[in-house]
């Protein structure tokens, strides 16, 4: 078939189904292309979603949505090797409407979504996989899938981190190992009686545990837990540099299936059924390794551009997916409006950027994914923090020791002196 769109969107994860909503419900013309069965079928996710930042960009959409548990209390795990602190934070705000955050289940959101898509007048293709992009006096005209070329004043490429069209439209050179890292995440399933009793939770209220240290053996990275409505999302990421440099050899997998093994995740999945096993890249650079977002008659939007970030307390790329989404569908409107497509007029998606929280989040944060790549928040805090807690709770069959020696021990001239420059570094985050 040789048709034309007003624009056609390539990848069907929250950046996409965001621009065609946009688009759609302005009326332009929308094609939007899915590799997958259907939308949602090859996302990857944690997954919480914050909804402040894109909560007025979909007005219409979060009422009947279809999420898992609103967050209402955060933990972190500092993990040892052999013990494990937890702390948990439970605030009012938290458990007020309209809820921070909620887990949420792709495949079961994006399908959602795609539909709503529809609803608004876009035409979604799925099993359609865009094998190339056309180019026409030295502009992006089109797409090749397979044996169809099909037309449009702009093209958004949304299909996902290491994105194939902005590789082939010039804007994004060839991935660094070092500004991605690979996760695996396990989808369990429990009654949601079992998941409110082992997590200590009132009817409809989930938990968010991100946990850092030995898991990664070391590793910049981290684990992640999500109580869903009746299933539990497990996971474990790491950076692909230091997985392809760590000394062991130790593979993602086998460090996973650890993880799950420990005392302290264990009797939390017990008894529960594996739905869903996958694993999937996440751009982890920054600011720093973002994409160029446009060129002439193409706009890069989502974990396509790089916008998906790490900053330890919180794993984003949901809601950047979806305003570069909403943006890069509005810099459309802007360009339709004035007829022409070229890369000049298409700059106003960064400029769009520049002034949203998306943009400023990633120069606020620029130098995080530097800052926690240091081995010591891995290895050396988690075990200096549990071996004082370990020493603050014994009762030996002797005298115990008073409590600020306990601590003092550990806290020699030559350990703050290394702190000190840790935290000179943290605090350019
Ligand atoms: C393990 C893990 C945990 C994460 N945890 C969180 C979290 O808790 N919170 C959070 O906010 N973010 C999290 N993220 C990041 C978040 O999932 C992503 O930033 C977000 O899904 C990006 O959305 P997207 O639409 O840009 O890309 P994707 O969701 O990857 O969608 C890209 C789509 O493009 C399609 N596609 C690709 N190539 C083509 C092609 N050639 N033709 C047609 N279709 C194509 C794919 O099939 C896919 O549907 C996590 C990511 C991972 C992997």
């Amino acid at each position: 078939m040789e048709e034309r769109f007003d624009a056609i969107i390539v990848g069907g994860g929250l950046a996409g189904l965001g621009a065609a909503y946009t688009l759609a419900s302005e009326g332009l013309e929308v094609l939007l292309l899915e590799r997958g069965d259907y939308a949602g079928a090859k996302n990857v996710t944690g997954g919480r979603i914050y909804l402040n930042p894109v909560r007025d960009m979909y007005p219409d959409l979060w009422k009947k949505a279809p999420l898992e548990r609103f967050i209402a209390h955060e933990e972190v795990a500092i993990m040892a090797k052999e013990r494990s602190l937890t702390l948990r934070y439970s605030g009012e705000e938290l458990r007020t409407e309209p809820y921070q955050s909620y887990s949420i289940l792709r495949a079961k959101f994006d399908r959602w979504f795609a539909k709503q898509v529809e609803r608004k007048g876009a035409m979604i293709v799925t099993k359609s996989k865009v094998d190339d992009l056309i180019f026409e006096n030295g502009k992006v005209a089109g797409v090749k899938a397979g044996e169809d070329e099909l037309y449009a004043d702009v093209v958004i490429a949304c299909d996902g981190v290491l994105s194939l069209l902005a590789e082939k439209a010039g804007l994004r050179k060839p991935g660094n190992p070092k500004d991605y890292a690979v996760g695996v995440k396990e989808v369990i399933e429990l009654e949601a009686a079992v998941i409110e009793e082992r997590f200590g939770l009132s009817e409809g209220e989930g938990v968010a545990r991100l946990f850092m240290g030995e898991v990664t053996k070391g590793m910049f990275g981290g684990g992640f837990l999500y109580t869903n409505k009746d299933s539990i999302s497990l996971g474990l990421v790491v950076s692909i540099k230091e997985l392809m440099e760590n000394k062991d050899r130790i593979e993602l997998p086998v460090m996973f299936e650890e993880f799950k093994n420990r005392p302290e995740i264990a009797p939390l999945i017990k008894g529960g059924q594996t739905a869903e096993y996958s694993a999937h890249v996440i751009p982890e650079g920054g600011y720093k390794a973002l994409t160029k977002l446009y060129g002439d008659g193409i706009l890069v939007a989502g974990d396509a551009a790089g916008f998906s970030m790490n900053i330890g307390v919180t794993v984003r790329g949901m809601e950047y997916a979806l305003a570069s989404g909403y943006y890069a569908a509005k810099a459309v409107i802007k360009a339709k409006e004035k007829g022409d497509f070229s890369a000049k007029t298409l700059a106003v998606y960064e400029e769009m950027l520049k002034n949203s929280f998306v943009m400023q989040d990633f120069i606020n944060f620029k130098e995080a994914p530097h800052v926690l790549e240091n081995p010591r928040f891995f290895t050396y805090y988690p075990e200096l923090v549990t071996s004082i807690m370990r020493d603050l709770y014994a009762v030996p069959a002797g005298p115990k020791e008073r409590l600020y020696p306990t601590v003092k021990k550990y806290l020699g001239f030559k350990q703050l002196w290394a702190m000190a420059g840790d935290m000179r570094k943290v605090m350019k985050i």
